[in-house]
């Protein structure tokens, strides 16, 4: 079934930041391979290489060494052009921090990634709304970051990710910076998105977001420490674990 091809492959990924003369190792040989239509939670303590590994999957970065394979295309190689219109695309991005321009309407934020692609005037505004109405952000087009609440631009944030209709949602503690009730109404939302087909990875600090997903992948200084399908029994093992601290 078209659900079950395989979309991403990494092996033995390496990345090496080079700071002066320090060398900091943020990916220390990640394999991993995802398939189309999975959703994944990742998991790992501050510094342990989750943001480094999303930016590496996106194409936003370049392993230092290791193999990249996307639909069994070697991708480590190619050229900046090339990589661009892959991340294009494949990939749609959701950040903690929205990353929205100022005063801009939010069907303009949307239209950005369009500009990119080539697609303007009246179909990038059609498209820009079709994406902006999926997230429920149909009456707010005309509406700038300033005069939206937090989880309103996250919205705009995943309308302008999904714009381009891309395969992968890449979605960095994208309720890190909401309150939780705002914060289910995301979620709830990206498990809409999923239930329609898209593949989701995102990065979570809350057992309880990764509860939501079907695996769960956790990092531990930049290696891969557990991947599991259902991850129920990772994620009771780490509320366990954080309850015993208290
Ligand atoms: P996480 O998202 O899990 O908190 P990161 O992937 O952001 O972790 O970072 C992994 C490690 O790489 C950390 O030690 C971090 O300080 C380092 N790092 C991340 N980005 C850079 C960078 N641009 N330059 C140098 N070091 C970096
Ligand atoms: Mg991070």
């Amino acid at each position: 079934m078209a659900s079950d091809a395989l979309l991403i492959e990494l092996e033995k990924v390496t990345r090496v930041y080079r700071m002066g003369d320090v060398q900091v190792h943020a990916l220390r040989g990640v394999s991993l391979m995802v398939r189309q239509g999975e959703y994944i939670a990742i998991m790992g303590a501050s510094g342990s290489g989750k943001s480094t590994l999303m930016n590496v999957i996106g194409l936003l970065d370049r392993p230092t060494s290791g193999s990249y394979r996307i639909r069994g295309t070697e991708v480590s190689q190619l050229s900046r052009g090339k990589l661009a219109d892959l991340r294009n695309r494949e990939f749609g991005f959701v950040f903690q921090q929205f990353n929205l321009l100022p005063r801009i309407s939010a069907r303009r934020q949307v239209e950005l990634p369009l500009l990119y692609a080539g697609v303007t005037g009246r179909r990038s505004r059609e498209m820009a709304e079709a994406a902006l109405a999926r997230v429920g952000l149909a009456d707010r087009l005309h509406h700038s970051p300033e005069e939206m609440s937090g989880g309103e631009q996250q919205r705009v944030a995943i309308a302008r990710a999904l714009v381009n209709h891309p395969s992968v949602l890449l979605a960095d503690e994208p309720t890190g910076a909401l309150d939780s009730k705002t914060g289910s109404e995301i979620l709830g939302l990206i498990d809409d998105l999923h239930a329609k087909g898209l593949t989701v990875v995102m990065v979570t600090h809350d057992p309880r977001v990764a509860q939501r997903a079907q695996r769960l992948i956790v990092l531990s200084d930049g290696q891969v420490i557990s991947d599991e399908e259902n991850g129920r029994k990772a994620v009771k093992w780490i509320l366990g674990d954080a309850h015993e601290d208290r």
